[in-house]
């Protein structure tokens, strides 16, 4: 285990709660959370020591315990811990459940309570900050792994239309449509078929494929007229997809940086129970990150 993050939102005053923060995972050295949360606790005044502690999935049951005994409150989960996270909590939001995946944990009592914020951060970033309709889309979900599985029940709350799961691995696909259990209104598609598809009016990338800058081969016939394209990662892990998304004559490529700034408001609402503004640390991050910036 090994703290990356040094910076902390620490704020020397009168309200300075007891408790720490922290986000864990491998690799986590270039982690955004600590900026943002920090910005969050500077704008609402809030004590908030929140830093990054990288972990393996064998050193986190440790690294997480050594942390409760040092006042660590609250937690954000990220790669490859989310479902190792699930496993250790005492109890899990029904959201989390479903999702088999937690990324935010709160302390409570002698145990820890586990929920899942970025399926709500994805639909907050599309229909809030974008201002865009995702009711009756026929949507396509590439990918099915931890992330997938959170904005695919997300997605269907927030009233898509038919929802299509394509993975590379075909038996997760079947996994998480199973697991849903709208047959009428949930299918799976072998990845290799899907150029046989056409006419999704939302696309979104769960894949981590281009953190490897690894192409995911896409027909550009995938695509209606209009078509919003949502890759859940940003930086350059995002550029392949969106370059694909904008090729295909997409009406929205969009990158997953408002979904990561708005899962960690959820978080942060969760611990202090105030909301934080969030367009303020998502336009700094934006200038942050142009171009061919790294995330
Ligand atoms: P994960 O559980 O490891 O799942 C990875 C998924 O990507 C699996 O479906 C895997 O397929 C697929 N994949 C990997 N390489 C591929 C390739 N070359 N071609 C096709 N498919 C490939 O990861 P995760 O937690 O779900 O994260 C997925 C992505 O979402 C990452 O880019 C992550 O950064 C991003 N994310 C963003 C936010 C945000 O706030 N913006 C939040 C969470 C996650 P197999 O099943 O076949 O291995």
């Amino acid at each position: 285990m090994q703290l990356i993050e040094e910076e902390s939102s620490e704020i020397a005053s009168s309200n300075r709660g007891p408790g720490r923060y922290a986000v864990f995972g491998q690799p986590i050295a270039h982690s955004l959370s600590p900026r943002i949360h920090a910005a969050f606790a500077r704008q609402l005044s809030i004590a908030h020591d929140y830093r990054a502690i990288e972990a393996s999935t064998e050193e986190f049951v440790g690294a997480l315990a050594a942390f409760a005994e040092s006042g660590g409150v609250g937690a954000n989960v990220t790669l490859p811990l989310k479902q190792h996270a699930a496993r250790l909590c005492l109890s899990i939001s029904e959201t989390a459940r479903r999702a088999d995946s937690v990324n935010t944990l709160v302390r409570r009592g002698e145990g820890w309570h586990g929920e899942s914020t970025d399926g709500a951060g994805l639909i907050r970033d599309i229909t809030g900050r974008q201002r865009l309709y995702v009711r009756g889309r026929r949507t396509l979900l590439l990918g099915a792994g931890g992330a997938a599985r959170a904005v695919a029940f997300a997605l269907l709350d927030a009233g898509i239309g038919e929802l299509t799961i394509a993975n590379r691995t075909a038996e997760r696909a079947d996994a998480l449509a199973d697991a849903i259990g709208q047959p009428e209104r949930v299918h799976t598609r072998y990845w290799t078929d899907l150029g046989q598809w056409g006419g999704f009016d939302l696309v979104v990338n769960a894949t981590s494929a281009g953190h490897a800058n690894m192409s995911l081969a896409l027909p550009t016939s995938l695509l209606a007229s209009r078509a919003i394209c949502y890759d859940l990662s940003y930086g350059k892990a995002s550029f392949g997809f969106l370059a694909w998304a904008r090729s295909a004559g997409a009406g929205h490529a969009l990158d997953g940086l408002g979904m990561l700034v708005e899962q960690a408001a959820e978080a942060f609402e969760m611990w202090h129970g105030k909301r934080p503004e969030t367009d303020a640390i998502y336009a700094e991050l934006r200038a942050y990150l142009p171009g061919d910036a790294e995330d």
